[in-house]
C-alpha cells in the first residue's frame, strides 16, 4: 500500500549486502584484516573524558586541519563525512539535479548508481574493456552531468591507467569524482591534482587501509570552489566527535597502514597460486582485495563457504561477471584458512 507513495524513481530500490555476520570470519568487504587499528583503544579511553553533551564541530574543522597538514594542502580543500559514502551522498546533492545523468564505467562500486539513485538522477554505464580498463573516448562521448569512477577499482580490483583517468578529467566539461578508497594500496593518486584541475574531487576513507570501517570516517580532497558547495550541503555535525579525534590520532600512526601495505604485497601472489591450483581464474590486483572466476557455481561457493564460517562476496549475479567472486586479501592465516575451506568446499562438491 505504502509502495505508492514511494518517488517514482526509486521503484525496484533493494536494501544494500546485509548477510549474517555472527562468527564469521570477513573476507568480504575489503576492509584492514590485521584487525583494527590500535589507536582505536588509545582514542576511546581518552574520550571517556570527552564532554559528549557538546556538539562537535559542524564542519570537522580539526580533522580538515589534520588532512591538510598531511597533504599540505589548505583545510578549504577537504569535506569529512560519516564515511566516503556520505561524501559521495553530498556530491550528488550538490552537483546533480532531478533527471541529469551521470557517467560511470561498469563494472564499479555499486553505491555509486544507489547514490544518484537516491537523490534523483539517473546514469549511463560505460563497459570497461575485456582488461578492465576505461574506454576513455566512449566515455567523452557519452552525455552526462557529471563522470564518477574508482581506482583501484571494485569488484575488478585493478587500478586504471593514470593518463586515462587524467584525459577524463582534462577533457570533460562538470566534475569528475575519483573514488580512492582504496588508494592507500596504490601508487597513484590524483589528490595532488586538485588544484590544477578545478573539476576533480577525489574521494577517500578509513575503513579500509586504515581499519576503522565501523568509526564511519572519509573525506573528499577538491578545489576550494567546489569543497566550498559540498560544505554548504553537508549535514552539519555529521561526523561525530569520537569519529573525528579517532581519525586524527590514524592519520598519524602510518606504521599500521604500511604494515597492511607489506602484508597484501606479499601475500597477493600466494593467494592467486592457490586459488589458480584449484581451477580458478584470478585477475590482476593492485589492492587488498582480488576477484576471481570460479569453476562451480559462485552462489554455491560463496554460501557452502559461509556455512564453514568465511565469508566472501559473490558477484555472479552481475552483467559479464558470471562465476565471479571477491576476497579481501588478508593476514597469511587468513588466506591459509581461506583456501583450506574453499579446498573443502571442491572436494565435498557433488
Ligand atoms: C568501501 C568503499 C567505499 C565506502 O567507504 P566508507 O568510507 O566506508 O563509506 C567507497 N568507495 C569504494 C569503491 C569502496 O570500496
Amino acid at each position: 500500500m505504502s509502495e505508492q507513495w514511494m518517488r517514482p524513481s526509486l521503484k525496484g530500490l533493494s536494501l544494500y549486502y546485509n548477510p549474517e555476520i555472527e562468527e564469521k570470519v570477513r573476507m568480504d568487504t575489503s576492509t584492514n584484516l590485521l584487525g583494527a587499528n590500535p589507536v582505536a583503544e588509545e582514542v576511546l579511553e581518552d574520550c571517556k573524558k570527552m564532554d559528549l553533551n557538546q556538539y562537535p564541530r559542524p564542519y570537522s574543522d580539526d580533522l580538515r586541519k589534520a588532512l591538510a597538514d598531511f597533504y599540505s594542502l589548505s583545510l578549504d580543500h577537504f569535506v569529512a563525512g560519516n564515511g566516503s559514502d556520505e561524501i559521495l551522498d553530498i556530491i550528488f546533492k550538490s552537483f546533480m539535479d532531478y533527471g541529469e545523468r551521470i557517467v560511470m564505467p561498469y563494472p564499479t562500486y555499486s553505491l555509486h548508481d544507489y547514490f544518484v539513485r537516491i537523490n534523483g538522477g539517473t546514469w549511463e554505464l560505460v563497459d570497461l574493456d575485456q582488461d578492465y580498463q576505461l574506454r576513455v573516448d566512449e566515455m567523452l562521448d557519452t552525455e552526462g552531468k557529471m563522470l564518477i569512477l574508482c581506482t583501484p577499482n571494485n569488484p575488478t580490483a585493478n587500478s586504471f591507467r593514470k593518463g586515462d583517468v587524467e584525459r577524463l578529467v582534462r577533457e570533460w566539461e562538470g566534475p569528475v569524482v575519483v573514488d580512492e578508497a582504496y588508494g592507500e594500496f596504490s601508487e597513484c593518486s590524483f589528490i595532488p591534482l586538485v588544484d590544477e584541475y578545478r573539476n576533480l574531487i577525489v574521494t577517500r576513507t578509513f575503513s579500509k587501509a586504515y581499519g576503522l570501517a565501523g568509526m564511519r570516517i572519509g573525506y573528499s580532497v577538491a578545489h576550494p570552489d567546489l569543497t566550498s558547495i559540498m560544505l554548504r550541503v553537508r549535514i552539519p555535525y555529521s561526523l561525530d566527535r569520537v569519529s573525528e579525534r579517532m581519525a586524527i590520532a590514524a592519520l598519524k600512526n602510518r606504521d599500521y597502514v604500511e604494515e597492511i601495505v607489506s602484508v597484501v604485497n606479499r601475500e597477493r601472489d600466494r593467494l592467486k597460486e592457490g586459488l589458480e591450483f584449484m581451477g580458478f581464474h584470478t585477475y590482476p590486483s593492485s589492492t587488498n582485495f582480488m576477484m576471481a572466476r570460479s569453476p562451480v557455481p559462485s552462489g554455491e561457493l560463496t554460501s557452502r563457504l559461509e556455512e564453514k564460517g568465511v565469508l566472501i562476496r559473490d558477484f555472479g549475479d552481475k552483467r559479464g561477471l558470471e562465476n565471479c567472486v571477491r576476497t579481501t586479501i588478508g593476514t597469511p592465516e587468513l588466506n591459509s584458512l581461506l583456501l583450506e575451506k574453499i579446498e573443502e568446499v571442491l572436494s565435498e562438491w557433488e
